[in-house]
């Protein structure tokens, strides 16, 4: 006892030195964001005190009024940012302040170019937070005492960024956490106090508790307080400017690039609550995984609640950003409350329609700026939209009018057309959309079930999404048109005069098609004479019943195992390679060729042969064949 105990040195988790590295360099443009994130950060741990409070009251005692405060010192150029919040304990400060807990970090990290101006978008996809501190200071002090622990079981923080931080105890009376920048030479800017008062005021206004500035000299020691201490949520939307939205986005989401759209809502009756929602402009980098927390920052009676309140947005929407304040739901309320509440399923109905509404609203807009920036959002987002219609059968209508296509008609493979755009080009008499799945659009594009269609002039939507093959078993009809897959089953065209019908052509060639049947039994489910085709000699079709190619693929991809199933084959007669195997008298050659036949059919479709040694050799014998002939000629 009585020995004091000396500063601890530790390392920082490799993520985090390359994540300060990366911001120090990346985000020297946007610097005072600093400020934002310290004040979020504080604001954060205010709020959670309050929380806790509604089950220990005790932890208000002695000092209930919650604030911020920062306080500048201009002789030692140091920006210090107080609150008394929840605080920290040792091993909060060195879990929060030494690791970064997000999974996939690593990889993310990875995708870092060395250009600054690329990373600095990156890393709008990862939330910048309290190490942004470094971009400006050149040492950062924490000092800290956890609302529930004692004065002595204080802790004092202390790094560079430089690697390493220490950690060593200390007493303090007050609970919750000053941080204390020192200021590099080169931000002397920030140690004018009109200038910190216009950022604080900037961005803390929107804050529900008061933030008080006061500068070190004598004459400006009075704390005064510089924000208007309401929740912004609260005021009404005629009061709040769109900066003033854009900077509680990124107050929230840690985000620096401002959001796409937003809708505040205050509902009243039944139920009351006020929602106030983002659609960002980036997806985060770990938008695929779908286990990473996502929801809304959940208010009851404008306390905070809890982060990452997922039970009121759908998995589909996880990239939505916002809060929700609800004046009837209980203080005490849990997760697993929410999770089996008639109410916040009710509220999530109502939100989820508001987001796709709001989406509605940008994606018809007229101007071409809207335009672009939906086009921009379909971009970031469009594959978890299709989500949608795989998850929320409810709102397909929404949903299917939100979808962007990449069609026969298009140049390169943007997704920019709509399901409206697409009828509005129908040929008369078209009465189902056709769509085309695909591994790549590559392989889309110069597909042989196209060539029947575009000689009809009928567009076809082009799908290369890893999402859709399961997508297109959830499209229901738009505007009472049905989706066809053009390479599955019978094509059926709007014109057909019906008079030709598959069965009749497989009449006139049955002798043929049986003599395939027979040779490709073991490959094939059935032969028939193709409707589909002009320039190519075959094509495989998945019969009705079956998974489509592109599913089974990926199915199998991930360890699936799958009944075997056989490909129906079609074939283009009037094609001078089928007349040629019609014409061969040779039965071993007859089967070569059509064994080679359907192997181009496969190929085409960006299948993998079964047995490509196999095809290979047959090639070969062929090749030779044809050296032989000219030999003898
Ligand atoms: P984020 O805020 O996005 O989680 P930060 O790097 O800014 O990331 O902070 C990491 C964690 O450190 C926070 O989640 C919080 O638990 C803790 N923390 C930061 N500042 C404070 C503070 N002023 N009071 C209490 N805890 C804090």
């Amino acid at each position: 006892m009585g020995k004091k105990a000396s500063p601890e040195t530790m390392g920082f988790q490799t993520e985090v030195r390359q994540l300060l590295h990366l911001m120090i360099h990346s985000l020297y443009s946007n610097k005072e964001i600093f400020l934002r994130e310290l004040i979020s950060n504080a604001s954060d741990a205010v709020d959670r005190l309050r929380f806790e409070a509604l089950a220990n009251p005790d932890l208000l005692t002695g000092d209930a009024d919650l604030s911020i405060r920062v306080v500048l010192d201009k002789e030692a150029k140091t920006i210090a940012v107080t609150d008394n919040g929840i605080g920290m304990s040792r091993e909060d400060l060195i879990e929060n302040l030494g690791t970064i807990a997000k999974s996939g970090t690593a990889d993310f990290l990875q995708q870092m170019t060395g250009d600054d101006k690329k990373d600095a978008q990156l890393i709008g996809q990862f939330g910048v937070g309290f190490y942004s501190s470094f971009i400006v200071a050149d040492k950062v002090v924490v000092e800290t005492r956890r609302a529930d622990l004692e004065a002595k079981d204080a802790v004092r923080w202390e790094s560079d960024g430089q690697g390493e931080f220490t950690v060593e105890p200390i007493e303090r009376v007050e609970r919750g956490t000053t941080v204390t920048l020192h200021l590099k030479e080169t931000e002397a800017e920030f140690s004018e106090l009109l200038r910190l008062e216009t950022l604080i005021r900037k961005y803390s206004d929107h804050i529900a508790f008061p933030v008080l500035l006061e500068g070190g000299a004598e004459d400006d020691k009075e704390p005064r307080t510089v924000n208007s201490a309401t929740a912004l949520w609260m005021r009404s939307r005629s009061e709040v400017d769109d900066d003033e939205y854009k900077e509680f986005y990124k107050y929230l989401s840690h985000d620096f690039v401002d959001p796409i759209t937003w809708s505040h809502n205050r509902v009243e009756g039944k139920r009351e609550y006020t929602s106030l929602l983002y659609i960002p402009a980036n997806a985060p980098f770990d938008l695929w995984n779908r286990e990473v927390p996502r929801g809304l920052k959940l208010y009851v009676q404008r306390v905070f609640i809890m982060d990452d309140a997922e039970q009121f947005l759908p998995l589909y929407l996880r990239f939505v950003k916002g809060i929700v304040d609800s004046s009837d739901l209980p203080l005490n309320v849990s997760r697993e409350l929410l999770q089996n509440n008639p109410q916040s399923a009710a509220m999530k109905t109502a939100i989820t329609r508001r987001v796709l509404d709001m989406l509605a609203r940008l994606s018809t807009a007229d101007s071409k700026e809207d335009r672009e920036i939906y086009q921009k959002f379909w971009k970031e987002f469009g594959q978890v939209i299709k989500e949608g219609l795989v998850e929320d059968s409810q709102n397909a209508d929404k949903l299917m009018k939100l979808l962007r296509f990449t069609t026969t008609r298009s140049d390169g493979d943007l997704q920019d057309q709509s399901l409206a755009d697409y009828l509005g080009r129908a040929i008369p008499k078209q009465d189902k959309i056709y769509y085309l799945l695909a591994d790549t659009y590559a392989t889309a594009k110069s597909s042989p079930h196209l060539e029947q269609l575009a000689k009809n002039g009928i567009e076809v939507l082009l799908l290369a999404d890893r999402i859709d093959p399961w997508m297109v078993d959830h499209l229901a009809d738009f505007e009472g048109k049905s989706f066809q897959d053009v390479g599955r089953g019978q094509l059926s065209l709007p014109e057909g005069d019906g008079t030709i019908t598959q069965e009749t052509m497989n009449e006139e060639h049955k002798p043929l098609l049986k003599k395939i049947q027979k040779k490709l039994k073991d490959r094939i489910t059935a032969v028939n004479v193709s409707q589909r085709l002009i320039d190519s000699p075959a094509c495989v079709v998945t019969a009705d019943q079956d998974l489509t190619p592109q599913l089974r693929r990926m199915l199998e991809a991930s360890g699936q195992k799958l009944p075997d199933s056989k490909p129906n084959f079609e074939i283009n007669v009037e094609h001078p390679l089928v007349q040629r195997l019609s014409a061969e008298r040779d039965d071993e050659r007859f089967g070569q060729l059509a064994n080679i036949l359907l192997d181009h059919a496969l190929l085409a479709e960006g299948a993998q042969l079964e047995n490509p040694a196999a095809y290979v050799q047959r090639m070969n014998s062929l090749l030779l064949d044809m050296g032989t002939q000219e030999v003898k000629k």
